[in-house]
C-alpha cells in the first residue's frame, strides 16, 4: 500500500477533495502527520469517521520498518530500514554541535558507478518515492522525539543520485520544508549530486533554496573519469560552466565535496589544480576522509597529508573544511551496511 507521506500538500488537497474534502483538511492532516507524529489515522480526532476508514483502506503512514542499527562511539547511528517491497535503505545520523544531521538515501541502489564507494556494488533497482524519503526522516525523528531533539538538518547523500530521481527528491523537499510540517529550513536541506548537468539546471531554474553539495573528487578528467564515470557524460568545462551560472543566478554558495584519496587526488599539484578550477567562484571545498571500502582497493590519506593539501588550499586562496571522520568504527561508507546485508541474504 501507498504512504500517505508521498504528497506535498497540494497533491495532498487533491487527493482530498476526491473524497469530498476542503482543502483545508489537509492542513488538518499535515500537522497530524508531521508535528504530531501520528502513526495511525486513528489518531485523527478531528477528521470525519468515514474519511478516516477511506485513507485506511488506501493508505499507510509509516513506509520504514527498522531491521538494522549499529551506533559508533561517537554517536553516529546507522539504519537500516525495510521498504514495503522487502528492499532496504540506508540513513544516518549524525550529531554535530549545531544540531541533528541526517543523513538519507535516494534510490534503491545506484547506477552511478564511482570506483570508490560502497553503493555502487548494488546496481539500482528502482527510484525511492517522496514517501520513502519522508519515511527516513519521520523514523528517525520520532526516535529523537523520545529525546526531546529534532533532525535539524537534511543531507541527501546516502545511496543513490538525488538528480538521477529529480522529481521524487523535489517533492520530498517540500514536505520536509512544509512550514506546516517539519519545517526544516530549505538552507538545512542539502543534495547532493555526482554533476549531472541537465538537471543542474532545472535545479537552477527552480530558484529554490536547497543547498547544492557537487561531488567532485578530482582536480582533472583524465582523474575524475577514473573515479566517476558521470565525467564522461558531462566533463568539467560543462559541469563548472552549469554550476556558474546556477551560483551567480541564484546568490548562492556552492560546496565541492573531495574525499581524499591516498595517492590517487591528494598530491599538491591536485590541490593547485583544484583551485585553478575553482578559481573566481563562490564556493568552499570539503575535504572528506575516506571510509575504506574492502573491495576496492583505495586508501584513506593519512591526517598529516590531508592538513598539508588543506594547506595548499588555503594558500591558492580556496576556503575549504576538512570534515573530521564519522562513525568508522560501524559500516558508516555509504552503502556498506546495506551491501553486506544483501551479501548475506544471498549467501543463505
Ligand atoms: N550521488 C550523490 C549523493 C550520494 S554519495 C553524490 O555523488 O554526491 C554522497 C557522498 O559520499 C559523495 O560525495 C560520495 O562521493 C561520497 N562517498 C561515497 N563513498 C564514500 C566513502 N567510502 N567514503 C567517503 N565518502 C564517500
Amino acid at each position: 500500500m501507498q504512504t500517505i507521506y508521498d504528497y506535498d500538500l497540494k497533491q495532498l488537497e487533491d487527493v482530498l477533495a476526491v473524497y469530498g474534502q476542503k482543502p483545508y483538511r489537509a492542513k488538518q492532516m499535515y500537522s497530524w502527520l508531521y508535528r504530531k507524529r501520528a502513526v495511525s489515522f486513528d489518531e485523527m480526532t478531528d477528521l470525519p469517521a468515514s474519511l478516516i476508514e477511506q485513507l485506511k483502506e488506501q493508505y499507510v503512514i509509516m513506509p520504514v520498518k527498522e531491521v538494522d542499527r549499529q551506533v559508533s562511539h561517537d554517536g553516529t547511528m546507522k539504519f537500516l530500514l525495510e521498504l514495503a517491497d522487502g528492499s532496504s535503505v540506508e540513513a544516518v545520523l549524525m550529531h554535530f554541535d549545531y544540531g541533528e544531521s541526517l543523513c538519507v538515501s535516494s534510490e534503491i541502489g545506484c547506477n552511478m558507478g564511482c570506483t570508490f564507494c560502497a553503493s555502487g556494488l548494488l546496481k539500482k533497482q528502482r527510484n525511492m518515492t517522496a514517501g520513502e524519503m519522508t519515511g527516513e526522516v519521520m523514523y528517525v525523528q520520532k526516535l529523537l522525539d523520545e529525546m526531546g531533539r529534532r533532525v535539524d538538518n537534511i543531507v541527501i547523500m546516502g545511496t543513490g543520485e538525488p538528480f538521477d530521481n529529480y522529481d521524487n527528491v523535489m517533492r520530498f523537499c517540500r514536505i520536509v520544508n512544509s512550514d506546516l510540517g517539519l519545517a526544516i529550513g530549505a538552507r538545512h536541506i542539502t543534495i547532493s549530486t555526482c554533476g549531472i548537468v541537465p538537471r543542474i539546471n532545472d535545479f537552477a531554474a527552480e530558484h529554490v533554496q536547497y543547498n547544492l553539495a557537487v561531488s567532485l573528487h578530482a582536480s582533472n578528467d583524465e582523474l575524475r573519469r577514473q573515479l566517476m564515470p558521470i565525467d564522461k557524460a558531462y566533463p568539467l568545462d560543462e559541469l563548472m560552466k552549469a554550476l556558474k551560472a546556477y551560483s551567480v543566478d541564484n546568490h548562492r554558495r556552492l560546496t565541492f565535496e573531495y574525499i581524499l584519496l591516498h595517492g590517487v587526488n591528494d598530491l599538491d599539484q591536485n590541490a593547485i589544480e583544484l583551485a585553478r578550477l575553482i578559481h573566481g567562484m563562490n564556493a568552499y571545498v570539503n575535504l572528506i576522509p575516506y571510509n575504506e571500502v574492502d573491495e576496492n582497493g583505495y586508501h584513506s590519506t593519512d591526517a598529516k597529508t590531508a592538513l598539508h593539501f588543506y594547506d595548499v588550499l588555503m594558500k591558492h586562496g580556496v576556503k575549504a573544511t576538512l570534515r573530521t571522520r564519522h562513525g568508522e568504527d560501524i559500516d558508516a561508507a555509504c552503502g556498506q551496511l546495506r551491501a553486506r546485508h544483501e551479501k548475506e541474504k544471498a549467501d543463505q
